[in-house]
């Protein structure tokens, strides 16, 4: 399920079990699979805001070369943790949709050029919304300077990552709010006006439902947070 680009891409990473001996985790073996193999087929989805963007992928007797073993034979899981470390930071561009569309200073500078009026309430969230997008930027400085220093990304990409779609769903729910019952209408956003503006902002709240499931959902990533950043026990389930 859910394997974004399938359609286009030339190439899948592909985690297979390799053995069943040892702890779950052992035993996994990381290949990259060519998606024209005999055997591969994806079939689209359409998500809700319309666009084709992920597949669901099957595998049917797929074979795959030798060479194409990342690494050791049962050692992939800890290479599947570089690649979804490595996820999380390629989200994290400044735009509110995992890096892409408006921000929240978009949100901002939209409201004040459009004249609207709003009550204290909404100015209220619309300064908490800026303040949290504020400190996302600083966050993610924070992390781009330690990947040119050649550091790691660690566990803070977790926590940048919770935060920032929480705050993506926060943008364009306020969006949504300011837009009144326009909001309820396809193509139209909190500035007033149809047209391409209008239809980002719709386009964007629907797509920021994905954003806390995505590249591992919300809860998860608090749970890395939890054990790794702060020590706290393990987490039963695991
Ligand atoms: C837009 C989009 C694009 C995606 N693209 C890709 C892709 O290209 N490739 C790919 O492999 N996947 C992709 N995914 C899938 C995505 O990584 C998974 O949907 C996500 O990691 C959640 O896994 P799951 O769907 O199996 O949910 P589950 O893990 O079954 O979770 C279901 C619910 O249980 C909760 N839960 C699970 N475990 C725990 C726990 N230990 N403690 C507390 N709560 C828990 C979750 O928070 C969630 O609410 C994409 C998803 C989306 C939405």
């Amino acid at each position: 399920m859910w394997t974004s680009y399938a359609h286009i891409s030339t190439w899948g990473i592909l985690l297979a079990r390799t053995s069943n001996e040892g702890p779950s985790q052992q035993g996994i073996s990381y290949f990259i699979c060519p998606m024209k193999a005999p055997g591969v087929s994806v079939r689209p989805i359409i998500d809700m805001t319309g666009d084709h963007a992920f597949n669901e992928v099957f595998l049917d007797e797929v074979r795959v070369p030798r060479d194409y073993l990342i690494g050791e034979v049962n050692q992939g899981w800890r290479l599947a943790k570089v690649t979804l470390g490595n996820e999380r930071v390629a989200l994290s561009g400044e735009g509110s949709l995992w890096g892409r569309g408006p921000t929240a200073k978009d949100l901002v500078d939209l409201v004040r050029t459009s004249g609207v009026a709003h009550t204290a309430l909404e100015r209220d969230d619309l300064v908490q919304c800026w303040a949290h997008g504020e400190i996302l930027r600083l966050l993610r400085l924070r992390l781009v300077s330690a990947a040119l220093a050649g550091r790691d990304q660690g566990p803070e990409a977790s926590v940048r990552k919770a935060l920032a779609d929480d705050h993506g769903q926060e943008v364009m729910g306020l969006a949504n709010r300011l837009a009144g019952a326009a909001g309820m209408l396809n193509g139209r956003g909190p500035g007033g006006v149809d047209g391409a503006e209008g239809a980002s902002w719709t386009y964007g709240f629907l797509y920021a439902q994905a954003l806390t499931i995505g590249g591992g959902t919300s809860v998860v990533q608090r749970n890395i947070i939890a054990e790794r950043v702060l020590g706290l026990p393990k987490d039963v389930t695991t």
